[in-house]
């Protein structure tokens, strides 16, 4: 029979992790398929581990680690494919966000050859209404920078063991979950479904972490702001050609241009161009010293006892 893995990050997600396995194992058992719940505790401060820990105690199907540390969705995202033996693989939030029911939807897809299935937002569910403007925001520039729509598309999907393989095995530790598994390709599908409301705890991102996230999907999949650096020296050296005749000319006709204002204009706009231009060089530098030093995308410092055999990959390699 064929095996269901369902990745679940959770960072202080405490109260959620037992109400999260009963809902899931009852559908599971309910509709007759084989199952693994793999939590992966983002370094959480709270007890989510324990949490976990006694989850699996108690089902044999819950598996779990814990990170040393705070690393990030997309790693917990990823370790989480590196624990998954299934033959099919659900990513999800562990909040239930995702509604557990639209699973066997992906499920049944699966069966008939769909290797992803692609879960889409019908809408963002009762979120503020800042939160929808700086994601639709966020999403609007990430879906020019990538080209694909951004905006209803989400991190809940499924895939087939073939895909995971293949995410597994990209050498960069920089990853944008989401958007790899357009890149990926493959026979694709997708499922509309409406965000739930949480029902303990709240959400962990802050307008500022959003942004950083912004920027560092779109850097690590787009080299779009590199180009617009060229663009704006292009227009700039246009522009400069323009002046320089200008000023030519009217100094030839003895009414040079008036001093200070002109040159101070000229050093601030210039100088402005220059400092962004660097940062974003700058910020590419810095994505390829990150990648070049080659550190793992997670530490893991514990998993549950069920999951010991199981260690592969990136953790196995470091210990
Ligand atoms: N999450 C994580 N690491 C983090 C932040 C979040 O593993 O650093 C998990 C979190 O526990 C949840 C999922 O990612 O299962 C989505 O997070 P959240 O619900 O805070 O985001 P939202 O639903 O508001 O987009
Ligand atoms: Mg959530």
């Amino acid at each position: 029979m064929a095996l269901l893995s369902v990745v679940l990050p959770a960072y202080n997600e405490q109260q959620n992790i037992a109400y999260t396995t009963e809902v899931l194992s009852g559908l599971f058992e309910q509709n007759g398929i084989d199952y693994e719940l793999i939590f992966v505790s983002d370094g959480s401060s709270d007890a989510t581990y324990e949490e976990i820990e006694k989850a699996a105690a108690a089902n044999h199907r819950v598996k779990g680690a814990q990170f040393s540390r705070n690393f990030g969705k997309e790693a917990g995202i990823f370790a989480g494919l590196e624990l998954s033996s299934g033959d099919a693989v659900v990513v999800m939030d562990c909040d239930l966000q995702h509604p557990p029911e639209t699973i066997l939807t992906m499920w049944q897809k699966w069966q008939e050859g769909v290797e992803i299935v692609e879960g889409v937002k019908s809408d963002r569910g009762k979120e503020s209404i800042f939160y929808r403007m700086s994601a639709g925001l966020f999403y609007k520039i990430m879906s020019r920078l990538i080209k694909m729509d951004m905006n209803a598309s989400s991190d809940f999907k499924l895939l087939d063991r073939k895909v995971v393989n293949v995410l597994l095995s990209l050498p960069e530790r920089n990853t944008f979950f989401r958007a790899l598994t357009f890149w990926a390709g493959f026979r694709s599908e997708t499922v509309e479904y409406e965000v739930q409301e949480r029902r303990y705890g709240s959400s962990k991102w802050s307008l500022w972490s959003l942004m950083r996230y912004a920027i560092s999907n779109a850097t690590s999949f787009s080299t779009l702001p590199l180009q617009i650096v060229t663009f704006a020296g292009i227009a700039s050296i246009f522009f400069s050609i323009a002046l320089a005749v200008q000023t030519l000319v009217r100094f030839l006709m003895g009414a040079s241009v008036e001093g200070f204002t002109t040159v101070i204009l000229l050093i601030l706009i210039i100088g402005g161009m220059i400092m962004l231009s660097l940062g974003i060089i700058g910020h590419y530098i810095a994505r390829i010293y990150e990648e070049v030093k080659g550190r793992p995308r997670y530490i893991i410092s514990k998993v549950t006892d069920n999951l010991q055999g199981n260690i592969v990959g990136e953790w196995k390699k470091r210990v």
